[in-house]
């Protein structure tokens, strides 16, 4: 047994989530992500004096979506707070978020289904607050520049229980928090540019002990996986530190991508004192039933929701319903194919297979599908059940045609000579070419070898350039072969 096997891992997850609303959270400065910097600013993001701000209603709609989504219980009294501290990137000196009020409790995530049980992490909290400006260290070797274009886009922060246990398991948590906000439209989950983050709150313990270890708060992950390499190389680090007989740190660390390390960032040792009070600028926001409900109306189907009916309902394996949910879009387009045709498995596998990879090789979305609507996904999907194009014609003459014109899938398929012979007579004279050309392996069949069906099949596609009925030709070839 390794050292390493002796502990268990504790994890809690706090994520940041940019809110994707069109005005800041208290402003009506613009969000746009890439212009000039300093240019979405206001007195009132400045943090002038004598200037008030003003609740974005777009923040308290969001964030309701969310609790409604992770079964939240939704807070109808809220109130605002200044949280107090001294950075240059926050220009009014104190962040406006919710400290004893934050909109949504007891909620949680389910951890289905990409891990072996189904595991339910609970989220404490998720509040409101508002996001600072952008510091940047490294572009003048004098200097430091401030960009406050972030000064002030709301957030919310969701807030998990220390009951992730792996490193896996927080791989799948942020990968459903970040499906979730997708499917919601309230953030458009995008790590890369910052607009969901997430840190990781790492301690380690004693396998069987009830009390937790000293954790360590890690930041600066730009994607699931460095959340995932962050986690590893901390639990790593705090083992082998109290193997050594040390203690644990309470510290905030930054993850370093190039070697997947973490690394001191300050201590924790003095709690903060931000002095917390209510925000005398914004009155509380009372958020009641009636208010919840209309926006429980607008909820889209969830992840969740739609792998039930596609494994339940529809009977697709948890693969195909796992891959189909990935992206909303995808689950949307499958959606309506299911509306036009019974055959579902055929649906999920034309988009799975085909259009997917179309949609990789070309680099594009689903909606730039111009030719493929989900109309033509059906009509396809009709030909092969009504036996005029086999599944291999279809995939490998037809789509690709049909990728690039407006013609119909039958109009492609007459245009090129590929509806499928059905015709006895036809087939029959096949089978005849067949049995003529290979007079060495009829010879075989005849003595036992009847693993050479095979053989003549695929002779046959050849001499029918893929049209025959392959269910008929089978049948006439072992009448006319016996
Ligand atoms: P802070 O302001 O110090 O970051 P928060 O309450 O905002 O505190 O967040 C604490 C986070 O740390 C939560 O996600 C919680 O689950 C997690 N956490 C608390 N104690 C531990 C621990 N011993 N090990 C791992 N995570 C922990
Ligand atoms: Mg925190």
């Amino acid at each position: 047994m390794s050292i390493y096997d002796k502990y268990e891992a504790v994890i809690g997850l706090e994520i940041h989530a940019q809110l994707s609303t069109k005005s800041k959270a208290y402003t009506a400065d613009s969000t746009a992500f890439g212009t000039l910097p300093n240019t979405n600013i206001s007195p009132i993001s400045l943090g002038h004096p004598g200037t008030l701000p003003r609740l974005n209603k777009k923040n308290i709609e969001y964030a309701v979506k969310l609790g409604l989504a992770v079964h939240a219980d939704i807070r109808e009294h809220n109130e605002f707070a200044r949280k107090n501290y001294f950075y240059a990137d926050l220009p009014k000196g104190y962040q406006i978020t919710q400290d004893k009020t934050p909109i949504c409790n007891n909620g949680y995530i389910t951890l289905f289904p990409n891990t072996d049980q189904e595991k339910k992490v609970n989220i404490t909290r998720i509040h409101l607050e508002e996001d600072a400006g952008k510091s940047i260290h490294d572009q003048d070797p004098f200097h430091s520049l401030i960009d406050l274009n972030r000064a002030g886009v709301s957030l919310v922060e969701i807030v998990s229980e220390p009951e992730i246990s792996s490193s896996d398991e927080a791989y799948e948590y942020v990968t459903q928090v970040r499906k979730l906000v997708r499917y919601l439209e309230i953030c458009d989950g995008n790590m890369e540019e910052g607009s969901l983050r997430c840190d990781a709150n790492v301690s380690v313990r004693l396998k069987g002990s009830t009390e937790f270890g000293q954790r360590t708060e890690t930041k600066n992950m730009n994607s699931i996986r460095n959340v995932k390499r962050a986690i590893d190389y901390e639990i790593k680090r705090q083992i082998d530190i109290l193997e050594a007989g040390g203690k644990i740190d309470m510290e905030t660390r930054s993850f370093n991508a190039v070697d997947g390390s973490t690394f001191t960032l300050r201590s924790k040792e003095e709690a903060h004192d931000y002095r917390y009070f209510p925000e005398p600028d914004l009155q509380p926001t009372r958020v009641t039933t009636g208010y919840i409900e209309e926006v429980r109306e607008t909820l889209p189907e969830l992840p969740n929701e739609l792998y039930k009916k596609y494994t339940e309902a529809y009977g697709l394996s948890e693969y195909d319903a796992n891959i189909l949910i990935e992206s909303k879009p995808i689950a949307l387009y499958f959606n309506e194919v299911c509306q036009l045709t019974k055959n579902y498995k055929a649906a999920a596998n034309w988009i799975n297979g085909p259009i997917k990879s179309h949609l990789n090789k070309n680099a594009i979305s689903i909606s730039e599908l111009e030719f493929v609507q989900p109309k033509d996904v059906a009509d396809i999907i009709a030909l092969i059940e009504e036996g005029k194009v086999n599944n291999s014609i279809a995939e490998q003459k037809i789509f690709p045609e049909k990728v690039k014109s407006n013609a119909t899938a039958l109009e492609i398929a007459e245009k090129n000579n590929l509806i499928q012979e059905g015709d006895d007579d036809a087939i029959v004279a096949f089978v005849k070419q067949v049995i003529d050309q290979n007079p060495n392996e009829v010879e075989r069949y005849k003595n036992g070898e009847k693993q050479l069906t095979g053989f003549f099949m695929g002779q046959l596609m050849r001499v029918s350039q893929g049209k025959a009925d392959p269910k008929k030709a089978n049948q006439i070839l072992r009448e006319m072969l016996n």
